[in-house]
């Protein structure tokens, strides 16, 4: 501070819910008088990024989807402000000079402008945790060769983060990722064979995008984090535990050598995170609910059971294999996740959709150029449906 420039930034994802925060802390943090808001992005709500191109003063706003292409630009007539559609806009868009990009766009759609901005040597904020596990070693490849920071955003990974000691990291021992449980930590499988995805979606703690709320109550979501925490902080899959707490007060915790575990605790407010990312490696004043200890009273904990939440399995069979099946499992329960919202399949059928595609992939070649994880993300999706399409046949 007190050069009087503003920073550069780009919010990929803006109208989703880690982007509406991330826009939240911007504003907190001095809006526009501090932020020169280069690009932002979002896909079918177009009234919401019009707003927020017009609030924050962004040069352009993009939409993902070309459909909505002359909304938008209606939508910004007179302002002075850039409207762009289509996935080539989003990378160009992602592409434009910010020191610092949200990457909150959600599934693999965010990887290609994500890959854009690590490519171009920005600070990333990696909200996108699809990025890690399909792109993996790519992916930090890319960061490093760009020459800008990979700071997390997930919750989870920003805990590890911030417990982790300068230059010890040699005496990690292992990493605890706590997970809430969701919705349906002490149902049995015959209550969630038939849920419908109003009642999935309802998470206890957080208040977060469809994709990931169904993914916590299937512990998908924690599979996905546990392939991000590997390629984030370069660690063996036996190094990777998960703990359910179910208050989701303890974000994440780091186990050393001597037995110490340091942890990082707040609320459930992704907008810590989102703040720590940006600021780094300072602390910005946020106005975020502060823990009262004496109200929370206790924190509880249990063991996952992989039984009930097979997500959680298919996972250590992906950082087993390693090569493409973090792609592969990705893709196939996105369209899986697709087919659970349309009432195709059930949801406990998403987990089976994703094994037996990792199955029949589980000797695809590894990748090495970013094209194969696009190659094999295809070929997952293409299974996955043909899957899906046989199940609703025999239903
Ligand atoms: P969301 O569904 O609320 O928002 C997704 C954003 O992506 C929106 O801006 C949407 O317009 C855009 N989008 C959707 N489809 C697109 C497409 N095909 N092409 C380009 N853009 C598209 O999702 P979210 O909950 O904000 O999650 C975003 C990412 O952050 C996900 O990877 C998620 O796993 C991760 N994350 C979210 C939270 C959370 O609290 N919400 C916490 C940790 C990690
Ligand atoms: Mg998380």
């Amino acid at each position: 501070g007190g050069s009087g420039a503003r920073r550069s930034i780009s919010i990929l994802g803006s109208t989703g819910s880690i982007g509406v925060n991330t826009l939240d802390v911007i504003a907190q943090l001095g809006g526009r008088d501090t932020f020169d808001l280069m690009a932002i992005t979002g896909n079918s709500n177009i009234g919401l990024l019009a707003r927020q191109a017009r609030e924050f003063g962004a040069r352009i706003a993009v939409t993902a989807d070309e459909a909505n292409y002359a909304a938008l630009k209606e939508a910004l007539a007179g302002t002075g402000i850039e409207a762009a559609a289509g996935r080539q806009a989003l990378v160009e868009a992602a592409s434009a000079e910010a020191g610092w990009v949200m990457a909150a766009i959600v599934g693999t759609a965010g990887l290609a402008p994500t890959l854009a901005a690590a490519a171009r040597g920005a600070d990333i904020a990696l909200a996108n945790k699809e990025c890690l596990v399909s792109a993996g070693n790519l992916f930090v490849h890319a960061v490093k060769e760009g020459g800008g920071r990979l700071i997390p955003v997930d919750s989870e990974h920003s805990a590890i983060f911030q417990s982790l000691e300068d230059d010890q990291h040699h005496a990690v021992e292992r990493i605890v990722l706590t997970a809430s449980g969701g919705p349906f930590r002490t149902w049995s499988q015959e209550q969630m064979a038939d849920v419908t995805v109003e009642v999935a979606k309802a998470h206890p703690n957080w208040s977060m995008g469809l994709k990931i709320s169904i993914g916590s109550a299937s512990m998908f979501n924690k599979a996905l984090e546990m392939i991000e925490a590997k390629h984030l902080f370069d660690l063996k899959p036996e190094q990777i535990e998960v703990i359910v707490h179910p208050q989701s007060i303890i974000h994440s915790m780091v186990g050393y050598a001597d037995g110490s575990v340091l942890a990082q605790l707040g609320s459930p407010d992704m907008r810590t995170a989102i703040g720590y990312a940006l600021t780094y490696p300072d602390r910005p004043r946020l106005n975020v609910e502060r823990l009262d200890f004496a109200k929370l009273a206790r924190l509880d904990f249990e063991a996952p059971d992989e039984v009930r939440f097979p997500a959680l399995r298919l996972a250590r069979t992906a950082l087993a294999r390693g090569g493409v099946q973090g792609a592969v499992m990705n893709a196939a329960e996105e369209i899986a996740f697709d087919a659970f919202c349309a009432g195709r399949i059930g949801f406990l059928a998403m987990a089976d959709v994703a094994e037996e595609v990792m199955e029949a992939m589980a000797s695809h070649p590894a990748a090495t150029a970013i094209e194969d994880v696009f190659e094999a993300d295809a070929e997952a999706r293409r299974r996955a449906a043909g899957i899906i399409a046989r199940k609703e046949m025999a239903a």
